[in-house]
């Protein structure tokens, strides 16, 4: 088997997937223009530093590393700029896609593996969406992925692409031994920023409104655990190189947290209050969202082993409370 090029490779989720290709023995590398992922999260793994829009550099890459499989993590990710710029959002994640594929199609290489949302589905019209639910994004971040997946189904129609498109839910936690984490310039989620709470770098957490139609009144999100998405990457890997029809699978942990369950088990693993304030309502956060990953399980075989919201918090905060600044 050919080398697995992580694009994206020194980003958050990049960064894990490609430490655990290794761990189970693939040849893998990251692909990454640094402008928002950290060199040092490659560990001792080789890095590309370029574009992915550098349609040469990218082929000859795939060519001279005799790639045979792409994961392709290296997006924007900020909803509330994609509202503000959609431009660069349509820019980075759709039209930077194209030259990729260009890129592969020129070097023939076949199997995609790619980090989807479910911000495809937009609002819910289902408790636990599956994979059949309307996709009808309602931001640009969430339109680009859409977009993108219908360009791989189109690719797999005309040029016999075979991909797996993994659409997430939260992505959280960190490598268990906390040499790899999440950091991100700004830091908008949820986890990373009750921990700086925690660590006195933020004076507080702002609750995002109190007043939903749920247990208590905070919105609910599906928590999913870095590694274990990251082993449903390999999983896709394996099923596509066995064979597998291209498909799309929904990651998420099925089990729903409110945000102040999250505020709670942050206190409980740190050992001190949180301090957080009520605010209103964030634009267009829907009151739950948690995702049924029954195909994933049933089709790839994934099973979670870090699924609890102690778990998650508890690898996070190992890696926020060893690297303080980040990486
Ligand atoms: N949230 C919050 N305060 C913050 C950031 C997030 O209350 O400072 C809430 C947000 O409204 C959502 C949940 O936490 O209900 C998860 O938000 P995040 O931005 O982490 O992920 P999203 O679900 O938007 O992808």
């Amino acid at each position: 088997m050919g080398t697995i090029m992580v694009a994206g490779g020194a980003g958050y989720i990049g960064s894990h997937c490609l430490w655990l290709l290794r761990q189970r023995g693939y040849e893998a590398f990251a692909y990454d223009d640094l402008r928002e992922g950290h060199g040092e999260a490659v560990l001792d793994a080789d890095l590309v530093v370029g574009s992915l829009s550098d349609f040469d550099l990218v082929k000859r890459t795939l060519e001279e590393r005799d790639v045979d499989a792409v994961f392709h993590f290296a997006a924007s990710c900020y909803v509330g700029v994609s509202v503000d710029d959609p431009a660069s959002y349509y820019d980075n994640n759709v039209a930077t896609t194209l030259k990729l594929l260009d890129a592969m199609r020129a070097a023939d290489v076949n199997t995609f593996i790619f980090s989807s949302t479910c911000a495809t589905y937009g609002n819910p019209v289902q408790e636990y969406m599956d994979e059949s639910h309307p996709q009808w994004p309602i931001n640009p971040y969430g339109w680009t992925k859409f977009f993108v997946e219908r360009v791989l189904s189109d690719y797999g129609n005309a040029y016999g692409l075979k991909y797996v498109a993994l659409r997430y839910f939260n992505a959280a936690g960190a490598h268990p031994e906390g040499i790899i984490g999440e950091h991100h310039d700004p830091e908008t989620h949820l986890i990373p920023l009750v921990i700086h709470a925690g660590q006195g770098k933020r004076p507080d957490i702002k609750v995002f409104g109190d007043d939903y139609e749920t247990p208590d009144g905070t919105c609910i999100r599906d928590y999913i655990h870095i590694l274990d998405l990251a082993d449903a990457h390999l999983l896709g890997l394996e099923y596509l190189r066995g064979g597998g029809e291209s498909a799309a699978f929904n990651l998420g942990n099925g089990a729903g947290y409110s945000v102040m369950e999250v505020v709670k088990m942050v206190e409980q693993v740190i050992g001190k209050p949180i301090p957080y304030e009520t605010v209103a309502r964030r634009a267009g956060d829907p009151a739950r969202l948690v995702g049924n990953s029954a195909r994933a399980q049933e089709v790839l075989g994934w099973r979670q082993q870090y699924g609890d919201l102690e778990t998650i918090i508890k690898t996070a905060w190992r890696w926020h409370e060893a690297h303080p600044d980040g990486f």
